[in-house]
């Protein structure tokens, strides 16, 4: 048992920092959360400063130890939980970066990605990696910055530069860089990891010149990766894990079959598939999940790329809302959505249709129509396209599911969870807490240094809020999935420019 009263889990974001001291429970005991500056310096690029990300974590961190004048002593270990895939490349000596951190959702290296696709290496790197190549992930960002950046190809190539995803550079200036290091989860999503062979692959190193040099430590993502002092004592930095799959792990998902579903601005639904690294054939990603010892665990992960953003745009552009939560109160002012369905795929469509092309649609609309029903067939398209990821995640993994836990800012919506329950026939667990990204690294740290015994003593903490269970009757539900069906069709028709000729 460490000694510490508290587990710190850091939460490294995309839009802010956040500290949250966690108590034995599993319960919040003082939180601090900071924005900083994003920064788009050409339409599709987007950056942050690294020394924003550190600065502001740190403060965070000192912040939500102040709150409850938490010393360094009632501290038993700092677990991390970041951002995933974005990149940061800095000087090994001192410490600094080269350029901005290029962050995940940047898109400046498409080119290179639709060139080694070209060449014909699309396939090789999904066997090794459990990735469909694209610019998402660090590989190509790193590649990007050794070109780009003057001197730096030389430097690293001299062994004189570091890479490392936000969690690397945490832990990097947490140890005023003395531990160069990463976990696997993170890891999983460079491009430039095997997950099988668990190793840096030279091939994929070769393809982006990255120099093995420039490479951190990969080690499970329970572990005690290093200590910091700069709190006024010694704290063990003792976990670490991306988001997503500490989100898994928050949700007490240990196990082959186990699924959480966070309904953020985007949507991720991972499912853990234990020691099958599972590949799959309908563009699902096969990635590293938080295992609770040294054991590789696997998981298979979707996106919907339009979840809660989909809220905000009935808010923000149709101006039929004053905020997100009032949706709930339109959706259950009508019996149904009155044949109306919408398919919000904005930006194109993910899993399992991969069409880029394919454009927001809504059918079925009649003079009867009124905003009610937009609302209610807004908010159910969440459900809908979160219904095609289960669907897709059942048949590949071949196991049962029978729970989805949830999480994320529109989870909240009592509406949205009971017809999910609904077209899925499937039970949904809501947590209490539904802080599970930074619970799943607390977790992960608290279980390296002691603090909980075992997963049995952390899945006592996982309080249920509220279960909704299915309640519509079959055919009632085949007929509203054969409608999502076919208006999905028509998203994708609409785009298909060739198909539908020029009228
Ligand atoms: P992220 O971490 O991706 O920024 P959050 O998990 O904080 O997102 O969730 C925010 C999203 O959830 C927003 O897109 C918002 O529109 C949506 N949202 C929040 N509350 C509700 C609600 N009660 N009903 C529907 N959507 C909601």
């Amino acid at each position: 048992m460490g000694v510490g009263k508290y587990i710190i889990a850091m939460d490294q974001g995309t839009t802010s920092s956040r500290a949250i001291l966690f108590n034995k429970l599993g319960e919040i005991v003082s939180a601090a959360q900071h924005e900083f500056r994003q920064i788009y310096p050409k339409p599709g690029w987007v950056e942050h400063d690294p020394m924003d990300i550190w600065s502001t974590q740190m403060g965070v961190t000192m912040e939500a130890m102040q709150k409850v004048d938490a010393k360094p002593e009632d501290i038993a270990a700092i677990g991390i939980t970041n951002q995933r895939e974005t990149t940061v490349v800095w000087d090994a000596v001192t410490g600094r970066p080269v350029c901005n951190a290029i962050v995940w959702q940047c898109r400046r290296t498409a080119d290179m990605i639709d060139r080694i696709k070209s060449a014909g290496k699309a396939d090789m790197i999904t066997a090794k990696t459990g990735l469909i190549p694209d610019a998402y992930f660090s590989a190509s960002k790193i590649a990007w910055i050794l070109e780009n950046v003057p001197g730096a190809g030389e430097r690293a190539e001299r062994g004189e530069l570091r890479f490392g995803t936000v969690d690397s550079w945490l832990i990097w200036n947490l140890t005023g860089g003395a531990v160069h290091a990463t976990d696997r989860t993170n890891a999983s999503r460079t491009m430039l990891y095997d997950i099988h062979r668990l190793c840096w692959d030279d091939e994929l190193l070769e393809l982006f010149g990255v120099p093995r040099s420039m490479l951190p430590e990969v080690y499970p993502s329970r572990h005690v990766f290093g200590t910091t002092s700069l709190f006024g004592g010694e704290i063990p930095i003792a976990g670490a894990a991306g988001d997503q799959q500490s989100a898994l792990f928050g949700q007490c998902g240990f196990e082959a079959g186990d699924v959480k579903n966070t309904y953020g601005t985007g949507g991720f639904m991972l499912m853990n598939t234990g020691r099958d690294a599972v590949n799959s054939r309908q563009g699902l990603l096969t990635t590293i999940a938080a295992s609770p010892d040294d054991s590789v665990c696997y998981a298979l992960e979707g996106s919907v790329f339009i979840a809660g953003a989909a809220i905000q745009w009935l808010r923000d552009e149709m101006r039929m809302l004053k905020n997100s939560p009032q949706s709930e109160e339109y959706c259950t002012a009508v019996p149904d959505s009155g044949g109306v369905y919408v398919v919000p795929a904005f930006s194109g469509m993910g899993a399992p249709y991969w069409d880029q092309y394919a454009r927001g649609t809504v059918v079925g609309i009649t003079r009867g129509t009124s905003k009610e029903h937009l609302i209610r067939a807004t908010v159910e398209s969440l459900a809908y396209q979160t219904n095609d990821l289960l669907l897709a995640m059942k048949e590949e993994a071949g196991l049962g599911i029978t729970a989805l836990k949830v999480d994320g800012g529109a989870c909240a919506n009592d509406f949205l969870m009971q017809f999910q329950s609904d077209i899925s026939d499937i039970t949904i667990q809501r947590p209490k807490c539904i802080e599970t990204t930074a619970l799943g690294a607390a977790y992960l740290a608290g279980l390296s240094v002691g603090y909980w015994r075992d997963t049995d003593e952390v899945r006592e903490n996982w309080q249920c809020g509220r279960v909704f269970e299915p309640h519509l009757a079959k055919e009632e539900k085949e007929k509203l999935l054969k409608g999502w069906r076919r208006a999905v069709k028509c998203a994708i028709y609409w785009a298909d420019e060739e198909d539908n000729g020029d009228v």
